[in-house]
């Protein structure tokens, strides 16, 4: 039988189901196998290690994920898919199929229940864009032992998470991305390789977690909000964003703080690298700002 991930098996499976594209759910189904060896092959998988895969419609990465790992689980939120999945991945006995929405998912208890024992875990999907951000957001903050990232995202996301200092890319969501994992663009997947066909560019992107966080900071609560102020409006400098943690009234002395770390007020927060975030935020943390 051809593998799902092909434009024949896939249409034959949702005529015979009756299923029809729900847009509002993000359902852009891949259709190329050599898009999924890139994927599989960015993953490092074997038999003592796990995948966790978000969204995975019909299955076409289920089944490639089912011959790569030794256990997967698939989170699907659209209750019409699941015995389209039930029926497809009966030949793997590995993969265990949940309803449920990713982003209200106990990513703990599900990890207890379904990976204990294995060598490691990594997230593995072709993600509803609409939502990619918060569920990026989740894994790497809900700090849980994830090996790998390597999930299919809008280009320009993919774009943004990998961004250096200094262009348009380059924001909070870098620094996030940045500050938990090494990110490394694996491929450019055109429209082509989806059905229905995106009306934008799609990425796979791999994140490497990292085993400390990029740089050591004392709160990373504030640390992150310092970010999210400094980029707050990207053309202010940063000090006039900043002025909205230290109040109108200190920004001479916030000017003072920036500078005795080395950053100059009047920069730009898309210039600033994560260690410079980092310094910033223990000088503001250390004068109570
Ligand atoms: N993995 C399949 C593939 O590559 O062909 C389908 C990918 S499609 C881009 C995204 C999938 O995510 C859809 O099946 C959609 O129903 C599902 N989905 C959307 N929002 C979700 C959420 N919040 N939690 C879990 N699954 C979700």
């Amino acid at each position: 039988m051809q593998e799902i991930a092909t434009s024949n098996r896939t249409r034959e499976i949702i005529r015979r189901h009756g299923f029809t594209f729900k847009k509002s759910l993000g359902q852009n189904f891949l259709i190329d196998g050599s898009v999924l060896d890139r994927i599989i092959a960015a993953a490092q998988l074997d038999e003592t290690r796990g995948a966790l895969e978000v969204g995975p419609g019909i299955g076409s990465l289920t089944e490639r994920l089912a011959k790569a790992a030794g256990r997967v689980t698939a989170v699907e939120i659209d209750r019409r898919l699941i015995p389209i999945l039930e029926d497809v991945m009966a030949p793997y006995g590995n993969v265990g199929i949940v309803h449920g929405d990713i982003l209200k998912t106990d990513l703990r208890a599900l990890w207890q229940e379904r990976f204990a024992g294995l060598a490691g875990v990594s997230v593995v999907a072709n993600l509803p864009y609409y939502v990619t951000t918060p569920i990026v957001m989740k894994l790497l903050e809900d700090k849980l032992p994830i090996e790998n990232i390597v999930v299919m995202v809008q280009k320009e996301v993919a774009v943004r998470m990998s961004a250096k200092p200094g262009g348009k890319d380059y924001g909070s969501l870098s620094i996030a991305v940045q500050y938990y994992c090494e990110p490394e663009l694996v491929c450019v997947v055109p429209g082509k390789s989806f059905i229905p066909e995106p009306n934008v560019d799609s990425a796979v992107i791999k994140l490497k977690r990292r085993p400390e966080p990029a740089v050591r900071v004392a709160d990373e609560e504030k640390f992150f909000r310092v970010v999210q102020t400094s980029f707050a409006q990207r053309r202010k400098t940063l000090a006039n964003n900043l002025s909205a943690l230290s109040g109108k009234e200190r920004k001479a002395e916030l000017g003072e703080l920036l500078r005795a770390v080395g950053v100059q007020p009047e920069r730009r927060a898309e210039t600033l690298s994560l260690e410079e975030f980092a310094a910033v935020c223990e000088a503001l943390s250390g004068s109570g700002m």
